[in-house]
């Protein structure tokens, strides 16, 4: 069966967080800085977006740069790795059409009190807090080969494993 397997590091980061009128929502909401960061290529420029979401998981995305050069983006990229604690977003859709059927996600430190569910949410784009939620509760997403709750806390060493169907 055909896996990847990434290595995070979680750390306590203070939450940034920014009350914001939320189109979904349709009300003011407080909008949390999920650390994932997402570079979006238009002709010669290159954005950097940070992604908010709601408490509801609608995403927001905050312009944080813009780069016009080839070489300022290399710097820029440079500059990204000092920051451990960003972690890449998981590509769950083009993995899947890559042919992958088993995620692994080994967690080589955690700091700090950190729910499966919510890291998780942040991580994965291409899934809602709901929808995740739904398949810890079925066992397609399971911690240390075992079927756990969605507000199971997760701790150094431990191995998340997402079964795509
Ligand atoms: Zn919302």
């Amino acid at each position: 069966m055909l896996s990847i397997t990434f290595h995070w590091q979680l750390s306590q980061i203070p939450e940034r967080a920014v009350k914001k009128h939320c189109k979904m929502c349709g009300k003011l909401s407080v909008f949390t800085d999920t650390n994932v960061r997402r570079h979006n290529a238009n002709g010669k420029n290159i954005y950097q977006y940070a992604i908010y979401k709601c408490e509801k998981n609608h995403t927001w995305n905050q312009k944080l740069a813009i780069y016009k050069t080839f070489s300022e983006h290399i710097a820029e990229i440079e500059e990204q790795k000092e920051e451990s604690s960003i972690m890449p977003a998981i590509p769950i859709i083009s993995l899947a059409e890559q042919g992958i059927k088993v995620i692994h996600i080994v967690l080589d430190n955690v700091i700090g009190k950190h729910r499966i569910d919510k890291v998780l949410a942040n991580q994965i784009e291409d899934w809602s807090r709901s929808q995740i939620i739904k398949k810890i509760e079925k066992g397609t997403i399971q911690l240390n080969e075992q079927v756990i709750k969605p507000s199971s806390r997760l701790s150094k060493r431990d191995r998340i494993s997402i079964f795509i169907d």
